[in-house]
């Protein structure tokens, strides 16, 4: 288990466990899936249209979701590489608590480094993370632009923003590798449904 700063912090072991909940639900095998991808990719777009496929076949999903999270939990992180791995860092440890309760859980952030997105899979079984690569091109998120924020970041006003002047290192084996150049956005979530159901997730 990782270090902690206060000592005497025992795990507890309760005695519900996650596969009793898991049986309880009898619909699915929790998981979570981590989109990663560039600003205007369409990670919270599709993620948004896989819970709500989800939703409709009666599966119980929870979505993180990058500015959301940063309105509370996170609301003390910045941008820099440093906070940006803490930023990670917390939603891996509150996507394995949503894992442990029995969800789908999605999360929608750019984690743009390669080595942050390796911890957060060590923190999962292997077969309950499954990165979803969510791959645009610059250009064509910088066209999309849904929040002006490439504007401002090529104007010099926002700094450290990934893609222009921080980096986006790319998945090289994600388990879900969406091209959203050539698919529509149901196209997109209908694909990573189809793998949760050959993989027998759902
Ligand atoms: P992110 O969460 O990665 O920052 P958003 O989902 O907020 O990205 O924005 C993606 C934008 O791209 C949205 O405006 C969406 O409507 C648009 N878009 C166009 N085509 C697609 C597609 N095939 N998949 C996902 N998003 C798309």
């Amino acid at each position: 288990m990782a270090s902690s700063a206060a000592t005497n912090v025992v795990w507890h072991q309760h005695q519900v466990s996650k596969l009793d909940r898991v049986q309880q639900k009898g619909i699915q095998r929790p998981a979570v899936l981590w989109f990663t991808g560039l600003s205007g990719s369409g990670k919270s777009t599709i993620a948004n249209a896989v819970e709500q496929l989800l939703f409709s076949q009666g599966y119980h999903s929870y979505l993180l979701d990058g500015d959301n999270v940063r309105h509370g939990l996170n609301q003390d992180l910045g941008f820099n590489d440093q906070d940006r791995i803490e930023n990670i860092r917390r939603i891996g440890e509150v996507s394995k608590l949503f894992v442990d309760a029995g969800l789908i859980v999605l999360t929608a952030f750019i984690s743009p480094f390669r080595e942050d997105r390796q911890l957060v899979r060590a923190l999962h079984s292997a077969s309950e993370f499954i990165e979803v690569f969510i791959d645009t091109p610059l250009a064509v998120c910088e066209r999309r632009d849904p929040k002006g924020l490439y504007k401002k970041a090529r104007a010099g006003e926002i700094k450290h923003f990934t893609g222009i002047d921080s980096a986006y290192e790319a998945p090289e084996k994600a388990e879900i590798h969406v091209d959203t150049a050539s698919q529509s956005v149901v196209e997109c979530a209908e694909q990573i449904v189809t793998y949760l159901k050959q993989h027998g997730y759902l």
